[in-house]
């Protein structure tokens, strides 16, 4: 852990178990991490899914977080609340009852196995995109551009306000 309090933006969706109680809980426990501290949260958006398309819409939101933890450690707490709300990895795009991405700290890029920040898929989805530019509408992530513009690009299609 270091002493430096660094902004972190997390993207959060579900679609199943009650998706928007899910994301809720899983906002809500990013919020009792040690050395963190919620401030921000999008409005909650319903989802067309990616990939394969016989399951339930997605509830999706983004959240801004000041922490002391690293990136990895950040990371590893994620995962934790993720498993703790019962995600199960089998299917890739498939269903989920929670899913964390760390979309960006920072000052912190990382590119390791098992850990890419900026987080690949913020560039170019809109369920990512859109809570995203509620919370953090003039930050320009560094080497993929600003969060107005790539949320114009991305486009709306399939999304829409749910709160
Ligand atoms: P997924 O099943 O799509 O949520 O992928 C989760 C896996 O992606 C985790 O086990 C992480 O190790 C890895 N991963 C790599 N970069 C990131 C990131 N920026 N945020 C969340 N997970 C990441």
């Amino acid at each position: 852990m270091s002493p430096l309090w660094r902004p972190a933006y997390v993207a959060v969706g579900s679609n199943l178990n009650s998706p928007r109680e899910r994301v809720l809980e899983a906002i809500e426990r990013m919020g009792r991490l040690p050395a963190t501290r919620l401030l921000l949260r999008s409005r909650l958006y319903s989802t067309r899914p990616m990939g394969p398309q016989d399951q339930p819409h997605f509830v999706n939101a983004a959240v801004g977080l000041l922490t002391q933890l690293a990136p990895q450690e950040l990371l590893s707490a994620l995962l934790r609340i993720e498993q703790t709300l019962g995600r199960d990895r089998r299917q890739r795009w498939g269903p989920r009852v929670i899913d964390l991405d760390l979309l960006w700290m920072i000052d912190s890029p990382v590119c390791e196995p098992g850990l890419t920040v900026p987080h690949p898929g913020v560039s170019t989805r809109n369920f990512v995109l859109y809570p995203l530019a509620d919370i953090a509408p003039t930050i320009k992530i560094p080497k993929v551009g600003n969060v107005l513009d790539l949320k114009r690009d991305a486009g709306g299609d399939g999304i829409s306000v749910l709160e």
